[in-house]
């Protein structure tokens, strides 16, 4: 039986002009989602949108695959049939038949895109379900709460016969909003972050701010896997990991212990945006929750905002940890996450940060940094000129 997979858009169904564009990014990324595994061929036809594997490809992995793409309310797979009740009838029962076992209930819903077919939905309805409590008669029918939907759908092409819906990934289609760049490190609130942005149709670049001696090649690894996570969502994500030590230790060296935080986080936007312009972006993102840590605070946040000329998203920046580790958990990257490797953050993290920081005191403190003995401006160009790029995909 030649099996195929039905999508159903989500919010695409709200974008009236823009809709052809969206469905076009949807469909290139169900095929470069799919890549891995092999591949398919994306069609529409009477508003619905089409996916047939390529032979050689497993059904499963597809429609694994498709539930993490962004744009998609829900999907089906389905088998094709002849549009004649005699071949459509044995071929539900076939189709469904480990699903016709194990209910006690079911209905029939028949849906009939082609007009011209000679039965009407009602038709359909009763003939199939007859037919079904013939072959399985064990089951009664139940209209109001079945154990079992079949679903049995006549369009222009063929006839198809529907398995039970998975909930798709929702959001929108990755691409359709741009490009973002996240602060990504190895805590569990930034692959989050990233995760929720794609959802929103963005394409992701991110930076990582490594400071070697102090921070290992593991933890480089690590922010590695953890976008390798993401990317299962959001496609492939360029990552630049910035060599970050000279500005912390020139930070540590001659600013004030209790601001180093926040300095550090200026140092950090200032650089990471000019990195994201020049990868396309236009805002940064971040895992930044309210009260989380002290450099989280709104007075903190004001600090940060100021070194900033473009947006900076914060996602989760309402969340409860709590509500951040449950996302994590769902896109497998909690378990990456709390593995014990040493952050830039974290080596250098003050024992009494300012949980208070006066913007005015902060941009006081850094100018220990701009005198010509320390130059951060030329730390900043060294720092620049010397981040590395990987591009980050599933298999990686
Ligand atoms: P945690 O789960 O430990 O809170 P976190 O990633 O939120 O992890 P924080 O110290 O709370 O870590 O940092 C706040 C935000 O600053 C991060 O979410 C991230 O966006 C950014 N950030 C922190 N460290 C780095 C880094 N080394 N490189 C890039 N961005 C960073
Ligand atoms: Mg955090």
């Amino acid at each position: 039986m030649n099996e195929i997979i039905l999508i159903k858009n989500g919010e695409l169904a709200l974008k009236g002009l823009n809709r052809k564009s969206f469905e076009e990014t949807l469909a290139k990324n169900i095929q470069k989602a799919v890549a891995p595994f092999g591949g398919v061929k994306v069609w529409r036809s009477q508003s619905t949108m089409f996916v047939t594997p390529l032979e050689g490809t497993d059904i499963e992995d597809a429609v694994d695959a498709i539930a993490k793409v962004f744009g998609i309310a829900a999907l089906s797979r389905a088998a094709e049939a002849p549009k004649d009740m005699e071949a459509i009838l044995p071929a539900v029962c076939e189709y469904l038949s480990e699903e016709l076992q194990e209910a006690k209930s079911f209905k029939v819903n028949a849906k009939r895109a082609d007009k011209k077919f000679p039965l009407k939905s009602p038709e359909i309805c009763a003939q199939t379900g007859e037919y079904i409590l013939e072959k399985y008669p064990h089951l009664t029918v139940d209209v109001h709460e079945p154990d079992l939907v079949v679903t049995v759908e006549i369009r222009d092409t063929s006839a198809y016969i529907h398995k039970q819906p998975i909930r798709g990934a929702g959001g929108l289609p990755v691409g359709t909003g741009g490009r973002a760049c996240v602060m990504i490190s190895g805590g569990i609130d930034s692959p989050v972050a990233s995760w929720m942005m794609a959802k929103r149709g963005l394409e992701l670049s991110a930076v990582n701010f490594a400071s070697p001696p102090y921070t290992s090649r593991r933890a480089e690894d690590k922010v590695k896997d953890l976008l390798g996570k993401v990317s299962e969502w959001s496609g492939e994500i360029r990552l630049h990991i910035v060599p970050f030590t000279e500005i912390q230790e020139a930070i540590r060296d001659y600013c004030p212990e209790d601001m180093l935080t926040v300095i550090m986080r200026r140092y950090m936007i200032k650089i990471a945006q000019v990195i994201a312009r020049k990868d396309g972006a236009l805002a940064l993102v971040s895992g930044e929750s309210v009260g989380q840590v002290a450099s989280q605070t709104l007075r903190a946040l004001e600090c940060t905002d100021a070194a900033a000329d473009m947006p900076i998203l914060r996602p989760v920046i309402g969340m409860d940890k709590e509500e951040i580790v449950s996302i994590a958990r769902k896109i497998d990257t909690f378990d990456i996450s709390i593995l014990p490797f040493e952050d830039c953050c974290t080596v250098f993290t003050p024992k009494h940060p300012k949980t208070k920081p006066g913007l005015d005191k902060i941009i006081q403190a850094e100018q220990a940094l701009e005198s010509e003995e320390v130059n951060v401006a030329a730390m900043i160009e060294r720092a620049i000129n010397g981040t590395k790029l990987s591009i980050i995909t599933p298999q990686s």
